[in-house]
């Protein structure tokens, strides 16, 4: 139906006849003369209309914006003075020679020719027409070019891509399952995957040796800010490779696609361990294009009087830290309360902090509610520890290691984006060594990464101190970002079994949910390792989107709905019967209803 796409026109089809198809992006009459912008997924070329061509120019009166059209013309130079250097097509126009009408539209539920801000719920319930926007088809693209990008490079190193099942039984990553229940086992629910993970390990034994899939993964988590239910990884495993040989392979792969796709040099990937993110940064995926860093200063704190600081720095669980910010001082009293509302959100219950206005002077020089607490003495050693100068303010936190980590962590990216403190634009490094188990609340342990990471210790030394065993998980970080985590698997049935028991996990219930896996380990099972990446997010990086639905074409609401298609919706009686399921509903609704 058409020889061109209209942001493909050029001047080198000038005196050609061409026939564009697509939408009416805007409609102008100038005297005598109608100009239509005609749209499609390349851009937009500009059609003239004069009234020589008696019908076409009265169906050219009589479209609107958004009708879909067929164009055959011309293409000519634009006139002197009329050329527009912000358009691909600026330089050249169509003049219109037939114009069929292939579809009329209705006014739009929002104007498509101008970037306006509508409400994320109009959007979401006309995501086709939203998707129309240039600006959110060219993300789409994107993705589509970073999908396409990913798959040459696994292709050249030799993986293949082996597709897993959907309707599967639970993999532990963490998250709630989603259950689909099934009508041939009446009372039984398959579990959509949380992610890939056994079927890929299951084909390391099978020999696939280096396998990929750019998979669907499904999560239930409560609602936090930008997830979503389902998601998309691209997930890979090898077999025969240690850590660094697959952190390599995957740093390959994310620094040739900004290269190549954003031109963009990533640089190097620093490995840092865990423990050390934490201490430096109070995070396990710190920014490293901020230049603040979190420094431990209990020991100058422990004999203080002020029990809001010598409580946590006697505490063998809490952390009392400072945060120096240079040049700081500027905060407004304003600011500062809105930091300490801010810290508030992590569970810390203040935040202390010290302004240096004029060091000579001593305590003096110091502006703080809290110097008088501390003394001159104990307040001059945390700011030389700190390499406090004139105009720096310090901030404090003081309470459970975990509540000063995550709010200095935070505050230390909110005080860096705030002060556009940010030395570079990408900062990608590698987080390794993390602990293989946490605490919960009630004192059992829980995998950090999954229960089929690999310890860098013996089944015995695991068994004997498993809160101090690490593992041999890796993330990779992008600019405060986990874009990716993996780790090398376990490999032997022993081992497995070792973190089951920590886990808590009874020898029934590892044959009942895992005995498979178990079984498989027995066989000759190859040293494997690998990870997966968020695409969704690496996606909304590249881009600069500002959430990841903005790279997602239908995603979910922020509450897990669909706005288009209203799913999740009812089902009828007869369907639930068929998959013997009665359905309670909720007390709220009972009493609606
Ligand atoms: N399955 C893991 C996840 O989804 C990634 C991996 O270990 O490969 O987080």
């Amino acid at each position: 139906m058409r020889t061109h796409y209209c942001g493909s026109v050029n001047e080198s089809h000038i005196g050609q006849e061409i026939t564009l198809c697509g939408w009416v992006h805007r409609r102008r009459d100038h005297g005598g003369v109608i100009f239509l912008d005609m749209r499609d997924r390349e851009g937009i070329a500009q059609v003239v209309f004069d009234p020589d061509t008696v019908e076409s120019f009265a169906k050219a009166e009589r479209v609107r914006s958004e009708y879909v059209l067929q164009i055959k013309g011309f293409v000519r130079a634009r006139p002197d003075g009329t050329t527009n250097d912000d358009m691909a097509t600026g330089k050249v126009e169509i003049l219109g020679k037939d114009l069929t009408i292939l579809n009329a539209a209705e006014t739009p539920p929002f104007p498509l020719d101008g970037y306006v801000d509508v409400g994320e719920d109009t959007r979401l319930k006309y995501r086709f027409m939203d998707l129309r926007r240039p600006e959110m088809l060219n993300k789409l693209m994107f993705r589509s070019k970073v999908t396409s990008f990913i798959r040459n490079y696994m292709d050249q190193n030799g993986f293949m891509d082996v597709e897993t099942p959907i309707l599967t039984r639970a993999t532990p990553e963490g998250a709630r399952d989603y259950l689909v229940p099934s009508r041939t086992h009446a009372g039984s629910f398959f579990a959509l995957p949380q992610s890939p993970q056994l079927f890929k390990q299951l084909l390391m034994v099978s020999g696939v040796d280096r396998y990929y899939q750019i998979a669907k993964c499904f999560r239930d988590e409560d609602l936090r800010a930008d997830r979503q239910p389902e998601f998309t990884q691209v997930d890979v495993e090898m077999s025969y490779m240690d850590d660094e040989a697959i952190m390599n392979m995957m740093e390959g792969m994310v620094s040739s696609m900004f290269s190549q796709l954003l031109e963009q040099d990533l640089g190097a990937f620093p490995r840092m361990t865990y423990a050390e993110a934490m201490q430096r940064y109070g995070s396990d995926k710190p920014d490293l294009r901020i230049p603040l860093e979190l420094v431990d200063v209990a020991d100058l704190m422990d004999s203080v009087e002020f029990k809001v600081f010598a409580g946590p720095a006697k505490d063998p669980k809490g952390r009392v830290a400072a945060l120096k910010v240079t040049g700081g001082a500027e905060l407004s009293r304003k600011q500062i309360d809105e930091y300490t509302k801010f810290v508030g959100i992590y569970g810390a219950k203040g935040l202390a902090w010290i302004k240096v206005n004029e060091l000579e002077k001593g305590a003096e020089g110091l502006q703080s509610p809290i110097v008088k607490f501390l003394g001159e003495e104990v307040a001059l050693n945390i700011m030389s520890r700190l390499g406090a100068a004139n105009g720096d303010i310090v901030f404090f936190g003081a309470d459970q290691e975990k509540v000063v980590n995550e709010a200095l962590g935070a505050l230390r990216c909110k005080v860096g984006e705030d002060l556009n403190l940010y030395t570079c634009d990408w900062a990608p490094m590698w987080v390794v060594d993390f602990p293989m188990f946490e605490e919960l609340d009630g004192g059992a342990l829980t995998a950090i990464h999954h229960p089929f990471t690999a310890p860098s210790c013996s089944p015995e030394e695991l068994k004997a101190a498993p809160e101090k065993a690490l593992s041999r998980a890796y993330d990779m970080v992008l600019n405060g970002t986990e874009l990716g985590g993996g780790s090398i698997r376990i490999h032997e049935a022993d081992m497995q079994k070792a973190v089951f028991e920590i886990l808590g996990i009874d020898e029934a219930e590892q044959q009942n949910k895992f005995g498979f896996l178990l079984d498989a380990l027995k066989f000759g099972c190859p040293p494997h390792g690998g990870l997966a990446f968020g695409l969704d997010r690496l996606v909304m990086l590249m881009t600069g989107a500002s959430t990841i639905r903005e790279v997602i074409a239908f995603p979910k609401t922020q509450s897990a709905s669909c706005a288009l298609t209203h799913a999740p919706g009812d089902v009828d009686s007869k369907q639930l019967r068929e998959l013997s399921i009665k359905v309670r509903k909720p007390e709220s609704e009972k009493k609606e209803g």
